[in-house]
């Protein structure tokens, strides 16, 4: 024992998605470094949702700050992405800008009741780069984490920060600081498009990349080997170290035991399929599409050869957490799929994690949320991919450049709504033998194993970024299984 002991503080935006890179985050950062004292902070709602997901015996210590929703026009109790249509987005980013005091007298009080003047380090998500103007204050180390990918970050932030799509009346035009990355007007989502600098989500967006320059380190929620070209373009940009530190470990709760009605059916439904037969798809934790795509989804899924699990909810125009409507599939459609079980409709929620580790899981089509790709490529489950919003453009070029999956559409227009034949093409190329089919799942399979060697004891790529974070941070000379590492 060497060092007084460190205080993290991890700050994540207070939304699903978020969640489990900074928990597992947690969990690495104790494994490694037994002493640290780590405590995540975050709204109380945000809180009481993370706790419930702990297991009993975790170290982690929570803390939550007030935070009145309905003082920025937000429905009350909506304190998480969760609870709120897309739209009312930026609503909410800004919201959280008001967590400033609230946080900067936590950290006060942590400093002033540290006798012993333990050094502290907050870990802040991108989002809440505000935070470092409070550790600058408090003289602590100060590392964002970017819980998206490398290059949908890189993508991201440089349209937010030049408006490519403004310059030119092309569809197809190059990032200004990557001029080797060509964008297609269909891959930005609308409002980015709409933007020009001055709205509200630029400004946001701005101001976050504005404190992200102070920052001490950026970690992201990623691979080395799985993403060199977005890592490289961060590096291009930011001169402080960029440390990929993913994937993270699968949360405490989808390793339980216990299971609902819900899981059980789902688990039973794989049980009775041949192995890597079924295509399980989600758009993640809030997107859905349009009537006319669902419908196209529906019949050329009837159309293919392969079993499915549809994690589906109202299309876009209804209320996303309404009842579901039989007139939005095909007629008879429910009937036909459970007859003859070939496939299966969940809603709401799926244990993804348990689909995906199924053996009579072989693909996934996805709305390429960063999170869904690390998890089927932890797998070695191939993507088909449909992205819809925000980066998941980006993501969706990154399954196309590895060559591990086929983006089958993009978008939530009515016009980009895919025919019925060209979903049963899509999935029947990735599902059934064929030499194309073969190349992405052995491309798939090779990131799962480039995945796993990430935390490989003996010179994992992520491993190595711990290590880093913990001599910069001067998180070091504690005991634990670090000590056998270095
Ligand atoms: N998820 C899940 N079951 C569902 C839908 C989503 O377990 O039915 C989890 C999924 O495993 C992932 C997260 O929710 O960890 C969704 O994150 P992602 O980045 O893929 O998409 P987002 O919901 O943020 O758009």
């Amino acid at each position: 024992m060497g060092k007084p002991q460190v205080h993290v503080v991890l700050f994540p935006l207070p939304a699903q998605g978020h969640n489990s890179p900074f928990l597992s985050l947690a969990t690495r950062l104790h494994r490694y470094q037994p002493g640290l004292t780590i405590t995540l902070v975050s709204t109380r709602h945000h809180i009481n949702s993370i706790r419930s997901s702990l297991p009993s015996d975790s170290r982690l210590h929570l803390q939550s700050l007030p935070f009145n929703t309905a003082d920025h026009g937000l429905p009350a109790g909506a304190e998480s992405t969760a609870d709120l249509p897309v739209a009312q987005f930026i609503t909410f980013f800004k919201a959280t800008e008001s967590l400033y005091p609230a946080f900067d007298d936590f950290i006060s009080n942590l400093v002033s009741n540290s006798s012993d003047g333990v050094p502290l380090c907050i870990v802040s998500d991108f989002f809440c780069s505000w935070t470092v103007d409070i550790a600058r204050k408090h003289k602590a180390f100060h590392t964002t984490f970017l819980t998206m990918g490398a290059f949908g970050g890189a993508v991201f932030f440089s349209l937010w920060l030049n408006h490519p799509h403004r310059l030119t009346e092309k569809d197809q035009f190059p990032l200004p600081e990557y001029p080797e990355v060509i964008i297609d007007r269909s891959q930005v989502a609308r409002h980015i498009l709409a933007s020009d600098g001055t709205d509200e989500w630029s400004q946001f967006f701005k101001r976050q990349l504005m404190f992200l320059n102070n920052t001490d380190a950026v970690m992201v929620n990623t691979v080395d080997e799985f993403e060199p070209l977005g890592l490289s373009m961060l590096r291009k940009t930011f001169k402080f170290p960029i440390w990929p530190i993913g994937p993270p470990l699968a949360p405490a709760n989808e390793q339980s035991s216990s299971k609902s009605d819900d899981e059980n059916a789902i688990i039973a439904f794989l049980d009775s399929q041949l192995p890597a037969s079924v295509l399980y798809i989600s758009f993640g934790s809030q997107n859905t599409i349009q009537p006319e795509q669902m419908m196209h989804l529906a019949q050329g899924l009837e159309g293919s050869s392969s079993p499915f699990i549809w994690v589906i909810r109202p299309p876009i125009g209804s209320d996303p957490k309404g009842e579901f409507k039989d007139e939005w599939l095909p007629n008879g459609f429910k009937d036909r799929i459970k007859q003859k079980n070939i496939g299966l409709l969940v809603h709401g929620w799926a244990p993804q994690l348990q689909v995906l580790c199924h053996r009579s899981t072989g693909a996934f089509l996805s709305h390429c949320g960063w999170n869904s790709i690390l998890e089927s490529m932890c797998h070695g489950i191939p993507i088909l991919a449909w992205p819809v919003n925000a980066e998941q453009f980006f993501n969706s070029m990154i399954v196309v450049k590895l060559g591990v999956g086929i983006e089958l559409a993009r978008g939530v227009m009515e016009s980009s709504a895919p025919t019925k034949e060209k979903v049963e093409e899509v999935i029947n190329l990735v599902m059934s033998p064929n030499a194309k089919g073969m190349e992405i799942k052995n491309r798939a399979k090779e990131c799962r194993d480039a995945m796993n060697k990430a935390w490989d004891e003996e010179g994992g790529s992520s491993i190595k970024s711990l290590l880093e974070f913990f001599q910069l941070s001067n998180i070091q000379g504690q005991t634990g299984d670090w000590d056998a590492l270095v």
